[in-house]
């Protein structure tokens, strides 16, 4: 690809939902369409959750009715992306965007580049609240404090165990899912705790990971620190209550992904971070439109590619 391209569509990010818009828009006979990615491989959130023996499959294939690991789910994307005639622009960030030019700017390897195109697709998912923006959660980010995507990469990029007495902060589907994964691969019974009464997680979600742990729950914590000075030593609530451990894994509460939507100008409600959205998936500005969990609402991995595959759709309506 050069500098100065032009691309009848652009889509940034290339997971589940950026791949989706890319096999909709190729179905359509739309092209040329290139798709921006950060990272060295597509697949996006789920390419990290690596299959391997004993680990723990935590995304569900609703076509084959089955849980898969993230590696596979994608990895079956990947290969319907590779059929297409898209330009893949890997390890390229886009920093900057012009809306009203359709003009995306690029960093990648080779240096600084601009590419425009007649519509744009923003399929930059979700990412994890910092534990600042959280607002209950205090204390330095010690070693042996992570996020699920920290507590990922230790154990399916690298077979590390970050805590032998994980305390997990947080009670969603997403923070279960880690616990059962810490269990599997060797900690003690994880600590879960939560500001909520309860836990977020559906019960059929509680369920399916019972058969790797049920943590010990906390809920109701209203305002906690993170204990040690130079790596976590649990977690103390402002009442007095301690959860001894030795790392704390901070899980969920996602934001959507819409940095470069405000950088750029486009409509986002703060302080939720959501699109505002002019009609289905179209932005506020014209030729501008989203997929997947860039939306809010948090979805699964399928969920997002036939999202993409919808905003597809309304791109090819657009430019008709
Ligand atoms: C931490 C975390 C854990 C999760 N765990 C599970 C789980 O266990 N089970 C489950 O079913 N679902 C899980 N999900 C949800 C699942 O990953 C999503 O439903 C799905 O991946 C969303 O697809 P997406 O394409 O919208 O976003 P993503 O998969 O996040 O893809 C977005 C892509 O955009 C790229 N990108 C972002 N900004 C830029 C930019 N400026 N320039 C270029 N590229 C960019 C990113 O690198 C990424 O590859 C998890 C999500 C998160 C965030």
């Amino acid at each position: 690809m050069s500098c100065g391209q032009h691309f009848k569509v652009a889509i940034i990010g290339g997971g589940p939902a950026g791949i989706g818009v890319a096999v909709g828009l190729a179905k359509r006979g739309i092209g040329p369409v290139v798709l921006i990615e950060r990272r060295a491989e597509v697949g996006g959130t789920p390419m990290g959750y690596r299959k391997k023996p004993g680990g723990v499959p935590t995304f569900v294939e609703w076509t084959r009715g089955r849980v898969v690991f993230g590696e596979e789910l994608a990895g079956r994307m990947a290969k319907r992306l590779a059929k297409t005639d898209t330009t893949i622009r890997l390890s390229a960030q886009v920093t900057q965007i012009d809306p009203a030019e359709k003009r995306l700017t690029l960093l990648w390897p080779e240096g600084v580049c601009d590419v425009t195109a007649d519509a744009v697709v923003l399929a930059a998912g979700a990412r994890e609240q910092t534990p600042a923006e959280k607002g209950w959660l205090a204390g330095a980010r010690t070693a042996r404090v992570g996020f699920t995507r920290h507590i990922t990469g230790w154990l399916d990029g690298h077979g590390l165990l970050p805590a032998r007495k994980p305390v997990v902060v947080g009670s969603d589907l997403i923070a279960y899912s880690a616990a059962a994964k810490l269990r599997a691969a060797g900690s003690d019974k994880p600590v879960m705790i939560d500001r909520r009464r309860s836990p977020s997680a559906g019960l059929f979600e509680r369920l399916f990971f019972r058969r790797w742990t049920r943590p010990d729950w906390s809920g109701d914590v209203t305002a906690a620190g993170i204990k040690g000075d130079r790596s976590a030593a649990g977690v103390q609530s402002s009442d007095g209550q301690d959860w001894h451990g030795d790392g704390v894994m901070i899980c969920g509460e996602l934001v959507p992904n819409t940095e470069l939507a405000l950088l750029g100008g486009l409509a986002v409600e703060l302080p939720s971070r959501q699109l505002q959205l002019a009609r289905g998936q179209a932005l506020s500005e014209p030729g501008w439109f989203a997929a997947g969990n860039v939306l809010g609402g948090f979805h699964g991995a399928q969920w997002c590619y036939f999202n993409g595959r919808q905003a597809a759709r309304r791109v090819a309506n657009f430019l008709e």
